[in-house]
């Protein structure tokens, strides 16, 4: 598990003046990894977010000033560095983290760009995105509603981190619009489904965690090798149709509802920097099997807002407050569930949280449970409100978590909704 060190310590400042900001998400204790380019340099590379300015990482190590090869970080995605594994990742924050200081380091001027100049992309090559279902108050609420309020948890969802495995040919970068999509629905009182645009549109907010070490097929992990193969975290918003869903899921669950666009925030926050803010989950009961027990912190204090800006509006409204750490299920347990079988996880594999809900009606990460299925309709500022989401909508998602005189932003995962395709 990464420690605590040098690095964390809330007084230090950078050099980079807006980083010392208290509402920045990104000082110098943050430095998260992204992929940017510029109109000027166009090929896509690795940088570091340090204030409001993107640290570019090639022409640090250009300069001779990493040990890493400038090569692995003018790759168009973070897997060859995340590849290198936790001893470079924590040994290239630290060497950040100095460079970055006060102090005189030969670090040159040229080597930031500011953050309005740059396009951020994906930042991760990613082979295969699995979502989870991890959330008691979230699968209870579901549970509740479409199955039965005395038995709304499964009788497997205390046993095993339920999930499964989703698409990453659609998972897609902050501020990429998404059309809304296509299938098919069976309207209320209809005998037979018909084909549609989806008219119960939703978003997920979840947090994806970041496969950064492979384990071998055939080879299960051990909790500890788990937390260890993490290289971060992202915020990430599951867009999910309703009405294709409830139509689809029986008896192999999500399929097309889920398929067609997952959004994750451009810049990955690394589990080093997450270090002082390791929570433990709830407690488990029943105990999990044992290759399941967790006696560590492994769930992580992360503030998270949606907020709801609807077509033509003015200003967004948040519509939605919870926090990671109260996740049943940890990403470590997850990814031990996931290779339990045997089953390779390799460099830049995502897993989504699941839904994040809290226990109030105001900490509800879904669309579906604010309005408890389009019962409630959910009131917006400057007159709106809104079921599920309409044509023309932005929902975006933020989370940080919250320091000493700073704090560890995760950046945003915004997306528009676009009509749906004409077919
Ligand atoms: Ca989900």
């Amino acid at each position: 598990m990464s420690a605590v060190d040098e690095t964390h310590d809330p007084d230090l400042g950078s050099r980079v003046d807006s980083a010392n900001a208290p509402e920045c998400d990104f000082p110098i204790q943050n430095l998260p990894f992204g992929v940017f380019s510029t109109a000027a340099t166009p090929t896509p590379r690795v940088g570091v977010a340090i204030g409001d300015q993107v640290l570019d990482l090639a022409r640090v190590a250009e300069a001779g000033l990493l040990e890493t090869p400038a090569a692995v970080f003018a790759e168009p995605a973070l897997n060859a560095f995340m590849s290198l594994g936790p001893e470079v990742w924590t040994a290239t924050r630290r060497r950040l983290s100095a460079l970055l200081g006060p102090g005189e380091t030969g670090l040159r001027d040229d080597a930031l760009v500011p953050l309005p100049d740059v396009r951020l992309h994906l930042p991760i090559a990613i082979g295969d995105y699995t979502d989870f279902y991890a959330s008691r108050e979230h699968a209870t609420n579901v549970g509740t509603m479409f199955r039965d309020p005395e038995n709304a948890l499964m009788a497997n969802w205390l046993h095993i981190p339920i999930g499964y495995n989703g698409r990453a040919s659609t998972v897609v970068v902050d501020g990429t619009a998404v059309h809304r999509p296509l299938g098919q629905i069976k309207p209320p009182g209809s005998d037979a489904p018909i084909f549609s645009p989806c008219r119960k549109l939703d978003i997920e907010l979840e947090m994806g965690a970041v496969v950064g070490t492979p384990n071998a097929m055939g080879r299960p992990i051990s909790l500890a090798e788990a937390d260890a193969m993490i290289f971060g975290f992202v915020l990430l918003n599951d867009w999910s149709a309703r009405d294709i869903q409830v139509w689809e899921y029986q008896p192999l669950g999500p399929f097309q509802a889920k398929a067609f666009a997952t959004t994750i925030s451009p810049w990955v926050v690394t589990r080093d920097a997450l270090a002082p803010y390791r929570v433990a989950g709830p407690p488990q009961d029943p105990t999990p099997l044992p290759y399941l027990r967790q006696d560590a912190a492994m769930n992580f204090d992360v503030d998270l807002a949606v907020d709801y800006l609807p077509a033509g509006g003015a200003m967004a409204t948040t519509i939605a407050r919870t926090n990671f750490r109260h996740m049943y299920w940890s990403s470590a347990q997850q990814l031990t569930h996931h290779a339990i079988s045997g089953c390779a996880m390799r460099t830049g594999d995502l897993l989504g949280s699941g839904t994040i809900s809290g226990t109030t009606a105001d900490s509800y990460g879904s669309l579906l449970e604010l309005t408890w299925n389009g019962r409630d309709s959910l009131p917006l500022d400057g007159g709106a409100e809104r079921t599920f989401i309409e044509d023309g909508d932005t929902v975006t998602l933020r989370g940080w978590c919250q320091g000493q005189g700073h704090r560890i932003g995760f950046g945003q995962a915004a997306g528009k909704i676009l009509p749906a395709v004409d077919f």
